[in-house]
């Protein structure tokens, strides 16, 4: 027999789990799906310095201490991936590699994915100096060169974490301006060990077979073609919402992001989406727990009233 939940949270993310907290603290059966370890991309995250009560905290730190308050009225955790749901109207299935499961109510909040530069080198040389998690990776290049690719929050955040085990970071980057917030504009602006390469896009990751050597570019103002040494390469040019296994639904918009209202709602009853595969304008770990509160409490008044 199928197992069955009130609510079923797919991603174990900073909003999923918060929304375990919520549905399972309002006496609801709670099971919060997730294909690998609790955490989502904080687990990526070197230090969070933008969660209120923490002046900075371990991303995976602050992932545990989510976890723990998330099981702790009940929630239940398994692992396996989301192949589809099947909407029965009050009655929904989730499918996942493993196991089916029965539910009334689904909040998705699987969060997005690394998005790839695409270059050529790029896939040759994954493992073997190009990189997408500097958390992950960053020890394997202590007192070594690092080119850091993009402009946003993450590029930055992580040219900042690198700057502390490598010896020099270059960041490249294909405007003349940072799309990160201020604070670490500022911050990377004011350290030593970090340059910046403007207006400049990466044609190529290059390397001798083994390892990576370094990247080839184009300034895109004056056609100039140049390269830079490293021995490793870091790629931060943004993420894709993960919503294949939600195409069916009919609840994205046309780049993948799912809809949803300021309930979390989606277009189908009694699912919601919460956190980063949202189609919104702040994706920080704070709005997250915001949208899992909101969707916990509402998939509460959705059961009820069934
Ligand atoms: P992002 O904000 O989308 O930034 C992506 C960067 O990559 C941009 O600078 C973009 O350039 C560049 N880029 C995109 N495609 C490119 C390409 N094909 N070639 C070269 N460069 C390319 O992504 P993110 O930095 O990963 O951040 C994702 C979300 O997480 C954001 O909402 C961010 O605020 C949040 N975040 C927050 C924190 C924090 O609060 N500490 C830390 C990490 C992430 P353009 O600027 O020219 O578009």
């Amino acid at each position: 027999m199928m197992e069955k939940y009130d609510v079923i949270v797919i991603g174990a993310g900073p909003g999923g789990m918060t929304a375990a907290l919520y549905a399972s603290r309002a006496n609801l059966s709670v099971l919060m799906i997730d294909r690998g370890i609790y955490g989502g991309q904080m687990n990526n995250t070197a230090e969070i310095e933008n969660y209120p009560g923490f002046k900075s905290i371990l991303g995976p730190d602050l992932a545990k201490k989510m976890y723990e308050g998330s099981i702790n009225f009940g929630a239940k955790y398994a692992y396996g991936t989301v192949q589809s749901i099947e909407n029965n109207g009050k009655g929904k299935i989730v499918h996942t590699d493993e196991n089916d499961y029965e539910t009334s109510s689904i909040i998705i909040g699987t969060g997005s994915q690394y998005r790839k530069l695409g270059v050529e080198g790029e896939d040759e040389y994954g493992g073997k100096g190009v990189s997408y998690c500097a958390v992950c990776d960053g020890a394997f290049f202590k007192n070594k060169e690092v080119v850091v690719i993009g402009g946003g929050d993450s590029a930055i955040s992580e040219a900042l974490y690198l700057a502390g085990i490598t010896s020099k970071v270059t960041v490249i980057h294909r405007r003349d301006q940072l799309r990160a917030q201020k604070v670490l504009q500022d911050r990377a602006f004011a350290n030593g060990k970090i340059n910046f390469i403007w207006n400049t896009n990466v044609t190529e990751i290059v390397g001798d077979n083994m390892k990576v050597t370094g990247v080839k570019t184009l300034n895109n103002q004056t056609n100039e073609e140049s390269s830079v040494d490293a021995n490793g390469v870091f790629v931060y040019v943004g993420n894709n919402p993960m919503t294949e296994a939600f195409s069916d639904l009919d609840i994205t918009d046309d780049k993948g992001w799912i809809k949803t209202n300021e309930r979390m709602e989606t277009s189908v009853p009694g699912v919601f989406a919460i956190g980063d595969v949202r189609q919104k304008e702040l994706r920080q770990v704070t709005t997250a727990v915001g949208d899992g509160g909101i969707a916990g409490q509402n998939a509460f008044e959705y059961i009820s009233s069934l």
